[in-house]
Order: C-alpha cells, then structure tokens, then sequence
C-alpha cells in the first residue's frame, strides 16, 4: 500500500532526528511490502526565513493532501524575538487547527535498560506492575482544542480595585467529549483494554459532563474496563503507583498538567514520542495525525550529532499504529529500538542511567539510529 507522508524537519535538531525516522520508515516499507512517500515542507524558523511567515499556506495545504504528518521540531534563539504571532511556534498551533486534529496522545513506559532514568524508587515500582513486570506503560490522551484553553475569558475592573476580577471558562460539548473518548477507547482496544477518565466531578459541572457521556460509551465499549478519577487522586496516583494505568483520558488542561508529570516518570525527553489525531474517518484510519518527538529543536546540540533520534522513530512507530492500522510494523520498529538499547548503546541524554551496566557505549544520532536499523533489518 501507499502513503503520502508530510514530513516537516523544521529547526535545530528537528531535520536531524526526522531524516533517521525516514530511512527507519523506508526500511520498513521494504520488509513490509509498503511505500512511504515523503512531501518535505516548511514551517517554524526555516519557513519565516524563507517566506516571511511560520507556517506558509501552502505547507498547510499540501499537509492537509497527505495521509500524515511527521514533524521534528520548531524555534531556535535565531526567532526569539519575533512577536508572538510570528514565533516559529505559531506553525504548531495552525497545523493543529488546519488538519483539525482533537486529540493529542502521549505514550509514558518505563523501558527496563532505562531503569535508572525514573525518579520512582524500587518500592513504587515493585507495587507498579504491568502484565507482571514491574515497571508501567501508560497512554494519556488528552483533548486538544477545548476547554478553558480556548473558552471565553476577560477582565472586569481595573486590576487595582479589590473588585476587579478576571476569568477563564471551561465549555465542553457532548460533540468535542465523544470525539475524544472514541479515539481514547480505539487506543485501549490496542492495548491492555483500560480505560480511566479523570476529571474534578466532584466539583466541576463540565467534569460531571464528561462522566455521564464515558458511562454512556462504556456500553457501547464492552470489552474495556472503563474507570473515574479525580485529576488530585491522579496526579498522586501517578508517583505512587503508574502500572496501575493504561489509557488516561482527560480534558485540555488536566492533561496538559499530567501529560508532563508522566513523562518525567520516564526520564529523558529524547525518548518522548507523540501523536495528534483527528477524526476516524473509516474504521482503520485516521487520516489527519501529526506525530512529532515532544521535545524541542535543541539548539544547543544541533548538527552536533548528537541528539537521540530514538522520540521521533518512535513517533514515527506512533504514525504507522495510528494513522496507517500497520500494528505488526509499529511493533517491529519500537522492538528495534528495544534492541538498539539492549545492546548497551545510549546517546548523551540517556547515558549513565543504568545501573551497573558495564557494557554501556555512548554513540552520537548516526550510530543510535544505525543501529535500530539494523535491529530491524535482523527481525525475522
Ligand atoms: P528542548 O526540548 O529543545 O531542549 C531542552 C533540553 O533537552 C536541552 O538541553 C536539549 O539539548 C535537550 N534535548 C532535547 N531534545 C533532545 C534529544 N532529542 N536528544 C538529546 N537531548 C535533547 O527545549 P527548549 O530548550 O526549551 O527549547 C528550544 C527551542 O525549541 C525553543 O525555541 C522552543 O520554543 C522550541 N520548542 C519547540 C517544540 C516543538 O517544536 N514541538 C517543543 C518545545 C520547544
């Protein structure tokens, strides 16, 4: 099968990391009888040198032609001091907004050969179990383009007076809720078959909102556990024991807040994979995902060689799974960095976070990225 695959390098690192998750992607094109064709586009710093703004419009149009996107990362001091609405950053938010993606997934999973880069002690792991190890593999999936991010606010008075006040508005509708929740039960359904939707219903109406429309799915969604919790008791939940977790889902804000603190259960940010997709439009695939390292463009280290190229390929594995229904191969690649890592190779960032591994070698972007390849090409 085709795919037409936007790919947006961007800035700093970005065109670096992005250029290992092609060759990984055109590799598994070649084990596995697809191809993946790359419309390479502008945004963030590149495009405003070039063209004036961050994300020209026809990048946006070309993407919206293309079965996904795959980007690395925007900005650099060189754009720092643009205004707000000509940040290379901006380019993130119209493609959001332009490709109309809702839902915004974060996988968090404590690698066993990453042990030593989670905060968590032995005895919250040991209580932390996923399938019998102990160690946690969750997904947070949170609303995207909704709530108190996007609803109305103001000011009233003159900010001096002790009257004067201002506000944010949380407004969801069943509309956005269901949308979301879909795309959460798909994920379940890939994986353990849990379900937890956190919220504040003990307090906030458009909390008990969400409640009712997930207990009204849950039906619908049979073979998932479907459970509640406060967003406090989760955030608690979240250092206590995390292996009790399989897919969070939750609002804007909430999962803004707890999107962070998982990943830093992980350790490094070079690790960090992320998908943003929109509406199923057939039951295998969605056509409009935007799947991108959560890191930045890291210009401290840029052309360097390196930075871990290990978030984008996993992003990459994210596109295949999500927006391809290519399961087998998202697997083959995310065991591929699995062996990468088994052979005790580390880039800078992730380095000396095992403990007592002897064998640990410190590579740059090339060698970790070679590597996966060759994982992948000696899979079976
Ligand atoms: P950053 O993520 O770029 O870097 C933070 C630290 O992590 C740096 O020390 C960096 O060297 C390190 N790091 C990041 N990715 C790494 C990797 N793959 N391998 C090894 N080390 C890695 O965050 P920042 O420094 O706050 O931001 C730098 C620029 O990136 C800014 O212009 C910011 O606005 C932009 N940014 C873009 C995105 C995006 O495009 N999605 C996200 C965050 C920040």
């Amino acid at each position: 099968m085709n795919y037409s695959v936007a790919l947006v390098p961007g800035d700093g690192i970005g065109p670096e990391v992005t250029a290992k998750a092609v060759d990984v992607l055109d590799l598994v094109g070649d084990k596995f009888g697809h191809i993946f064709n790359f419309v390479e586009l502008e945004a963030g710093g590149l495009a405003i040198d070039s063209t004036g703004e961050p994300l020209p419009a026809s990048t946006l149009e070309a993407a919206k032609h293309c079965d996904a996107l795959l980007l690395g990362a925007v900005g650099g001091p060189k754009w720092e001091n643009l205004p707000g609405s000509m940040r290379p950053e901006r380019a993130l938010l119209g493609l959001r907004a332009g490709l109309g993606v809702f839902a915004n997934l974060r996988p968090a999973a404590l690698l066993p050969q990453l042990r030593d880069a989670c905060p968590l002690k032995d005895e919250v792991l040991a209580a932390s179990h996923v399938e019998g190890k102990p160690t946690f593999d969750l997904l947070i999936v949170r609303e995207l383009t909704g709530g108190i991010y996007f609803g109305e606010r103001g000011r009233d008075g003159d900010g001096r007076s002790p009257g004067s006040t201002a506000f944010d508005t949380e407004r969801y509708s069943r509309a956005e809720i269901e949308r979301v929740l879909r795309v959460a039960y798909d994920a379940a359904a890939r994986r353990r078959s849990r379900l937890c939707l956190v919220d504040k219903a003990n307090v906030l109406e458009s909390s008990r909102f969400w409640r009712e429309i997930t207990a009204e799915m849950a039906g619908e969604y049979k073979n998932i556990e479907t459970s509640y919790m406060y967003v406090d008791n989760c955030a608690m939940q979240l250092v206590r024991a995390p292996g009790q977790f399989d897919v969070i889902v939750t609002s804007n804000i909430f999962g803004d807040i707890l999107s962070d603190e998982a990943s830093v259960l992980t350790g490094s940010i070079g690790m960090l994979a992320s998908a943003s997709i929109g509406a199923k439009e057939t039951d295998r695939r969605y056509p409009s995902g935007m799947y991108e390292p959560i890191h930045g463009s890291a210009p401290d280290i840029a052309g360097k060689d390196i930075a871990n190229p290990l978030a984008a390929i996993l992003s990459a594995a994210m596109m295949l799974r999500y927006s391809f229904s290519l399961e087998k191969e998202a697997r083959a690649v995310e065991a591929s960095v699995n062996g990468a890592l088994d052979m005790g190779l580390r880039t800078k960032d992730i380095a000396g976070r095992t403990a007592g591994c002897a064998a640990e070698r410190i590579v740059g972007t090339n060698e970790m990225a070679a590597a996966v390849i060759k994982a992948l090409e000696n899979q079976g």
